[in-house]
C-alpha cells in the first residue's frame, strides 16, 4: 500500500499492530475516510483490560515520532483531497488508551494545526476510556480541547453502571465509583459523546439491576451535561468484531440491544431529553 492510501475497515487492524502509526480507513457506511492516528506502535498501552478488545498481542520495535505522525497525516489528506475523497475525521485511537500515551496532547495539538491548514471539514475525534480524566491536567487539558476552539469530539466509554459489571466488561483496578464521579464532573464542563460496549461475558448478560443502574447513570449525566454543552449522542455498540479472548465476549441478539435503547430513550423522553441514541448491532 501506498503511503496515504486508505486501507479497507477490514485490514487496518493488521496495520496497526504492525506499527503503523497514521491509519486511513475508508468506510463504505459514511462514504469517507476515517484517519486513524495510533500512539502505540509498538505494543498496547492501557488502563482498562476489556474481554470483547480487538486488539490482538503484538509487539513491534516501533516507537511513535511526531513528526512521522505529522508527515504521514498530510500525506493521507493529500491524497484524499487529490482522489475527492471527503475527509469524514481525525481519529485517535489504536492499539490502547490514548490519553495513557506521552505524546498524546503534543499530538493533538499538532493534528489540530494540520487539521486547520488541510481538512477543516474532518471532526477531530478522541476515543478514549475516560480513566486520565482522574489525572487533573489531562482532565483540564480535555475540557479545554472539547469545549474550547480545537473543537475535539470525545467519544466516551461508559459500559456499566454497577462496579459488578465494570470489573466484568473493563477488568479495571480504577476504582468505578471515583471513575464515574469524575465523568459526572466532566459532564458540567465539555460536551461528549457516550460508547457502550452491550455483549455477554463468559455467558453472562447484563443483569436487570446493571441494566437500570446504567440507564440511571447516562441520564444523570445527561441532565448534567444539557446544562452545559449536552452529551451529543449514546452510541450502543454489540460485539461485531473478533478479540483474542474470543469467545469470552460475546454478541447478544440485536433486538437486546434496541430494547436497551428504548428503554433509555424513555427514561430520557421523562426527564425532558431527547439526545440522539444510535444502535450499531
Ligand atoms: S479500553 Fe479499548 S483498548 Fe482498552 S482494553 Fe478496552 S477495548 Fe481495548
Amino acid at each position: 500500500m501506498n503511503p496515504g492510501e486508505p486501507a479497507s475497515v477490514e485490514n487496518h487492524r493488521t496495520e496497526r499492530e504492525s506499527g503503523a502509526i497514521v491509519y486511513p480507513v475508508y468506510s463504505r457506511r459514511s462514504e469517507g475516510l476515517s484517519i486513524g492516528i495510533n500512539l502505540f506502535p509498538n505494543k498496547k498501552i492501557c488502563s482498562f483490560d476489556c474481554p470483547y478488545c480487538e486488539v490482538f498481542p503484538f509487539e513491534t520495535d516501533i516507537y511513535f515520532s511526531l513528526d512521522v505522525m505529522e508527515r504521514a497525516l498530510i500525506e493521507s489528506i493529500q491524497h484524499a483531497r487529490k482522489h475527492n475523497i471527503p475527509i469524514r475525521d481525525i481519529c485517535f485511537s489504536g492499539n490502547g488508551e490514548p490519553t495513557m500515551s506521552p505524546y498524546f496532547q503534543e499530538a493533538l495539538n499538532r493534528a489540530v494545526i494540520i487539521r486547520e491548514q488541510w481538512a477543516k471539514e474532518a471532526a477531530l475525534v478522541l476515543i478514549t476510556n475516560g480513566t486520565m480524566l482522574l489525572h487533573e491536567q489531562t482532565y483540564k487539558y480535555l475540557v479545554e480541547a472539547a469545549s474550547g476552539s480545537k473543537r475535539l469530539d470525545i467519544w466516551l466509554k461508559v459500559d456499566a453502571g454497577t462496579e459488578a459489571w465494570y470489573k466484568c466488561i473493563n477488568r479495571s483496578e480504577i476504582s468505578f465509583h471515583d471513575l464515574t464521579t469524575k465523568i459526572t464532573q466532566f459532564a458540567a464542563k465539555a460536551p461528549f459523546t457516550i460508547q457502550t460496549m452491550l455483549c455477554g461475558i463468559d455467558e453472562q448478560v447484563p443483569s436487570s439491576e446493571e441494566s437500570s443502574a446504567w440507564i440511571d447513570l447516562i441520564t444523570r449525566l445527561a441532565l448534567i451535561a444539557d446544562k452545559a454543552f449536552g452529551v451529543k449522542s449514546i452510541q450502543i455498540y454489540g460485539k461485531a468484531r473478533p478479540a483474542p479472548e474470543d469467545p469470552r465476549a460475546q454478541p447478544l441478539p440485536c433486538n437486546i440491544l434496541h430494547e436497551r435503547a428504548e428503554a433509555l430513550r424513555k427514561a430520557l423522553n421523562e426527564n425532558g431529553l431527547d439526545n440522539p441514541i444510535n444502535v450499531y448491532p
